[in-house]
């Protein structure tokens, strides 16, 4: 779980950015922060519209939509898009500098760190004259048997 005293910095930071682009600083903009941070991996924003839902939460989907793109502008969220499937999303801090593979059978996704990638990263940026800040890669692959895979089998 994310540690509290992070989530106090990230309200922080995003009642920051609210003020700084004076946007109104609403409850329930704080409230889908709060629920984010509990959820604690990737989502979409139906899937937290159903949590949010299922904890008696009183919030239109508008509102979520409107108020993940505020934190994705601010940083705070990043968005992917993996597949062609409507956006995911997690919290920025979650874990740093991690990639993604994605099982194109079950829609899995999986997270992981790889040290190479980010040597290649480097080396990309400093032969074309670049600093680098970040990446994203997304590999695609599928589990060695889809009919016996756990995952697979939930649905
Ligand atoms: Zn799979
Ligand atoms: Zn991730």
């Amino acid at each position: 779980m994310t540690p509290s005293q992070d989530i106090d910095a990230l309200k922080a930071s995003f009642a920051d950015f609210l003020k700084r682009k004076k946007y109104r600083s609403t409850q329930e903009r704080f409230l889908v922060l709060d629920r984010i941070a509990e959820l604690d991996r990737h989502f979409s924003a139906d899937e937290l519209y159903i949590h949010m839902n299922s904890r008696g939460d009183r919030i239109s989907r508008a509102t979520i939509y409107s108020t993940l793109d505020l934190l994705t502008q601010c940083s705070i969220l990043m968005k992917h898009r993996f597949h062609g499937e409507s956006a995911t999303f997690e919290l920025s801090s979650r874990m740093p500098n991690h990639d993604h593979l994605i099982c194109v059978e079950c829609g899995r996704i999986l997270e992981f760190r790889e040290e190479g990638i980010d040597s290649i990263r480097d080396a990309v940026c400093s032969q074309l004259g670049f600093r680098p800040v970040t990446h994203s890669l997304q590999i695609f692959a599928t589990c060695h048997d889809p009919l016996t895979c756990e995952y697979n089998k939930q649905d």
